[in-house]
């Protein structure tokens, strides 16, 4: 393994992610793993370099697309590109980051505080999207799409005085299907979409770490594909600079009990990227950054045809069951 060495991000089989920390030059490296602290050596076959996972496939086809203008998809393929927490800037996304792409996903946030104005224009904004279909879910941010918060709480927080008919909210999001705790099929593919996240100091669709997130998670239908959620799983594309990992458990849980390819978040603007384990593509797609530009460039990635798709990540999720761990 010449490209191998010190510093190189890896996947072990059978324990997870860590780091070379030493070439033991008998054949076996030493890694340190990233959460526990916990070390150990490992042969080189049972190592792979973390960035060949996530870029060159998944092990149930999925393949990230880091150059979405100049690599066409594979014939019989589906072409997915996403985007989240716009924040109402979707306006200011350069050109160049709007790939054509068969499905668009958006992971939520795309209004600063709900407001009616930046939901029209953001569905100005998908109208003219060059893809086919168009999913949206809500994020935090996205409070007039929560009636109950937005009438208890969310008005007289963030819209003092002057309160949205938040009964108008979700008719203007005409250019697209918009789902909350629903599934749509796209192209043969099972997607399920999601807005809760783990309560956040009293934001929309928040709810307590635990059994109510858990219940929430546990009506995420078994033969789903492809989830879209708005806060990522733990220990996936959730590293914040200021609290190290705060994913949902309870969602990671739910991931693992079934076999969904691909897992698309937003939320952690901080942790915009791509990460995967033996069965998942993980992306969180945040376009805008801490500072709040939406200067990240959507995350695309091509999927197989449905049945395939689903065969191979079935195998994996099953390997991963029986301990057989397949890189
Ligand atoms: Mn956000
Ligand atoms: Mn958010």
């Amino acid at each position: 393994m010449e490209l191998m060495e010190i510093g190189t991000e890896v996947f072990v089989k059978g324990k997870g992610r860590g780091i070379l920390a030493l070439n033991n030059e008998d054949g076996t490296w030493n890694v340190e793993f990233y959460d526990d602290g916990a070390e150990g050596d490992f042969y080189e076959e049972d190592l792979m370099p973390l960035e060949d996972l996530v870029r060159r496939w998944s092990p149930a086809g999925a393949r990230v697309v880091p150059a979405p203008w100049t690599s066409p998809r594979p014939e019989g393929w589906t072409r997915f590109v996403c985007f989240s927490d716009t924040h109402g800037l979707h306006q200011l996304i350069p050109k160049d980051h709007m790939p054509p792409a068969d499905v668009l996903l958006h992971a939520g946030d795309f209004t600063n505080t709900g407001e009616l104005e930046q939901i029209e224009s953001f569905n100005e904004w998908l109208e003219a999207y060059p893809a086919e279909q168009k999913l949206v879910i809500a994020g935090n941010h996205d409070i007039t799409l929560q009636e109950d918060y937005y009438r208890s709480r969310g008005a007289s927080r963030f819209h003092r005085g002057v309160p949205y008919d938040c009964s108008k909210a979700r008719p203007l999001l005409k250019g697209c299907s918009y789902l909350e705790d629903t599934s749509v099929e796209v192209r043969g593919y099972q997607i399920y979409g999601s807005p809760w996240q783990p309560e956040f100091f009293d934001w929309a669709f928040n709810l307590p770490r635990g059994e109510e997130l858990r219940q929430k998670w546990s009506a995420i239908p078994p033969d789903t594909d492809l989830l879209l959620v708005h806060g990522p799983p733990a220990g996936h594309v959730d590293m914040t600079s200021r609290a190290g990992r705060v994913g949902c458990q309870d969602l990671q849980e739910a991931v693992h009990q079934r076999s969904i390819s691909v897992v698309v978040s937003g939320h952690l603007h901080s942790a915009y990227g791509t990460d995967a384990d033996e069965v998942t593509l993980y992306v969180n797609a945040s376009t805008c950054t801490e500072q709040y530009n939406p200067t990240h460039k959507p995350i695309v990635f091509d999927l197989p045809p449905a049945h395939e798709l689903r065969e191979a990540t079935k195998k994996a999720a099953l390997e991963r069951k029986e301990g057989k761990l397949q890189l």
